[in-house]
């Protein structure tokens, strides 16, 4: 059966409101138009910085551009917490190695899981040296993206390090249709490909 991770995020975002505290957490972005709906809704209750880790996005001038947008987001909207901002290291043959002999692969499939975990656990591991309380990604607001996985992913993570992992589903609660509209409202550039160079040739194809 499936678990219904809003419910988890609902509990844990209950208990920091009976205990009256602003955990930190680092929160890994995949771009601005994601993170629009994460950071109005999460930012109540959390410290958050944003982690900019995605060695799978390519060309680099389209990194480059997300990185901007990213920036400019946390810049203009207007959020209870200062939100910061660590930039990510691109190097994207970390990518290719993960993805060789899964190019073919559909998106949603294999190469996608391991591209999870491979930002997943750059992030788990920044949590941990630098004594977040939790770690989470904005990855689940995609209805591409497989949220089972990535919070199976984020649980083992989570024991392997040793920082809880802030489970959700954020494409629950009308996230998407959220992050839309946060997107128009801040004129945010919403690519149409996920991030790779595969994923860029599949919605060529899809035209
Ligand atoms: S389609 Fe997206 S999630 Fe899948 S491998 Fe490419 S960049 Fe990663």
């Amino acid at each position: 059966m499936k678990e219904n991770y809003q419910i988890i995020l609902n509990k844990t975002i209950e208990n920091i409101k009976k205990d009256n505290a602003e955990p930190s957490l680092l929160l890994h972005s995949c771009c601005a138009p994601c993170s629009s709906y994460v950071l109005e809704y999460l930012s109540e209750y959390f410290n958050i910085t944003i982690f900019y880790y995605n060695p799978n996005i390519s060309p680099e001038e389209e990194f480059f551009k997300r990185v901007n947008e990213q920036k400019r987001l946390i810049k203009e909207m207007p959020l209870k917490h200062t939100v910061k901002f660590i930039e990510g290291t691109y190097e994207p043959n970390r990518f290719f190695e993960l993805a060789d002999g899964l190019e073919d692969i559909p998106e949603g499939g294999e190469r996608c899981f391991k591209c999870y975990r491979l930002r997943l656990e750059e992030t788990s591991k920044l949590a941990k040296e630098n004594g977040f309380d939790y770690f989470t990604t904005t990855l689940s607001i995609s209805p591409h993206k497989n949220a089972q996985v990535l919070n199976a992913i984020g649980a083992e993570l989570s024991e392997k390090y040793g920082v809880n992992y802030l489970f959700s589903d954020f494409k629950k609660r009308n996230g998407y249709k959220r992050s839309c509209e946060l997107s128009e409202i801040y004129g945010l550039y919403r690519q149409n490909y996920c991030g790779c160079v595969f994923s860029k040739a599949e919605a060529a194809k899809r035209v």
